[in-house]
């Protein structure tokens, strides 16, 4: 790579391995399996504890295969660094576990991924106090700040009913009250927006679903934009001190969650997730152009109730969106007229597979009321806009009109 030139996403993504010398000329970076890391000389082995030089120790704390992955991502979101942990979860979780004390408070959007949603319930019974918005308008997010407010926590576009936070106004407003802003991209993906041109400080992706792409390998990461200046942050340790203040917040989170809890990501799984992620513009674009073209069909049917999807001109957000995306992404969720089976419907599908994941190359369907949203009780589905007979999308690559033809033949004649 030319270090003086800017290339396109997936140029980027393609090539950035070969930044660093890789034995062999190999082209992809190697699955390290080894858990501990040896040195010729014992003060050097010191000096990498202590922090003074770089290098690896033990795979709980860093691993050569997962760093070439967290480079590719601090690439794809333009950050200043990148943590990957075992899963989405672990990485949300490592805002808790690492920048997070008795008495502080977090605004959270309340259209959340569902474990989301849970985990915060369980951040709230530790001493954590956690408010539930509407972040679809800033006014909401900023009539719950206190003065105990760390961090304002959304996702881009909600699972499963697409509503948009309003990215760009709750990130001026952190900005100005310095709190930290913490955007989950995994629904848009670094291809479709950089939470970054929203003044986002840390970002999060579940590499689960669009980075890895196809299924098989959990991951997530946390990746540093850079914006947020730590020395404003009242919870970082002096030991986390040493170096810059730009350095203060990762270094924590990379001692204080990913080192301590030990939720690390496994070489193999980085291996396959980097493979995953040089595909993902290209897969994404099919996603979203499958996705339009069955959200379309869906709702010019006098069979379905109601279709939500950002790409919509119905979409209460879609100018938004519109302003705010590359596209619309590659997740819809629809619900039928009364006295039309969900479940029915999903096993007249011949191609959507019913299955929970996301992001994958194949359409996966789920009806969330009844699967991953059953936990939480009617009444708070009622408060999220999770209708009983919602199914929700994960819209593959297969052939569009494949997927078209599947989704119209399982509506009743
Ligand atoms: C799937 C998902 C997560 C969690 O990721 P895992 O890898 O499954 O732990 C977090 N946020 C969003 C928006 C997700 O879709």
């Amino acid at each position: 790579m030319d270090d003086t030139k800017k290339y396109g996403f997936t140029t980027t993504i393609l090539h950035s391995d070969r930044k660093k010398p890789i034995e062999h000329g190999s082209l992809h970076k190697p699955i390290h399996t080894s858990v501990t890391f040896g040195y010729a000389d014992a003060r050097q082995l010191a000096s990498v504890f202590q922090g003074k030089q770089a290098g690896y120790r033990y795979g709980r704390q860093g691993n050569p295969t997962v760093s070439a992955l967290e480079d590719k991502i601090t690439a794809m979101e333009q950050g200043s660094s990148t943590i990957c942990f075992a899963t989405g979860m672990a990485a949300i979780a490592a805002i808790g576990q690492a920048l997070l004390r008795e008495g502080d408070h977090v605004v959270s959007s309340s259209f959340l991924f569902g474990n989301t949603n849970s985990l915060w319930q369980t951040v709230n019974g530790q001493g954590i106090d956690v408010s539930f918005v509407d972040a679809t308008d800033v006014n909401n997010v900023e009539a719950a700040l206190t003065p105990a407010t760390r961090v304002v926590f959304v996702e881009t576009i909600a699972n499963p009913r697409t509503q948009i936070a309003d990215l760009k106004r709750i990130g001026q407003l952190c900005r100005a009250r310095g709190i930290l802003y913490i955007v989950d991209n995994t629904m848009t993906s670094p291809y479709l927006f950089l939470p970054k041109s929203v003044d986002a400080s840390l970002v999060i992706n579940a590499l689960t679903k669009s980075i890895g792409g196809h299924g098989h390998a959990l991951g997530g990461s946390l990746t540093d934009t850079g914006l947020y200046d730590w020395s404003q942050f009242p919870n970082i340790f002096d030991t986390y001190k040493r170096n810059s203040s730009p350095q203060w917040g990762m270094a924590q989170i990379r001692a204080k969650s990913l080192r301590d809890f030990g939720a690390s990501l496994g070489p193999e799984a980085a291996h396959h997730i980097a493979v995953g992620a040089e595909t993902m513009a290209l897969r994404m674009e099919r996603e979203c152009a499958n996705a339009l073209a069955l959200a379309t069909m869906l709702e010019a049917d006098d069979r379905v109730a109601a279709v939500h999807y950002p790409g919509l001109p119905s979409h209460p957000q879609h100018a938004l969106a519109s302003e705010l995306f590359r596209a619309y992404g590659g997740l819809f969720s629809f619900e039928l007229k009364d006295g039309i089976d969900c479940f029915d419907y999903l096993n007249r599908l011949k191609l959507g597979i019913s299955a929970s994941n996301l992001g994958d190359t194949r359409t996966l369907v789920i009806p969330v009321a009844h699967t991953i949203f059953y936990e939480m009780g009617a009444e708070r589905r009622a408060g999220m806009g999770i209708a009983e007979s919602l199914i929700r999308v994960s819209v593959g690559i297969e052939d569009r009109d494949d997927l078209v033809d599947d989704f119209r033949q399982a509506l009743p004649s």
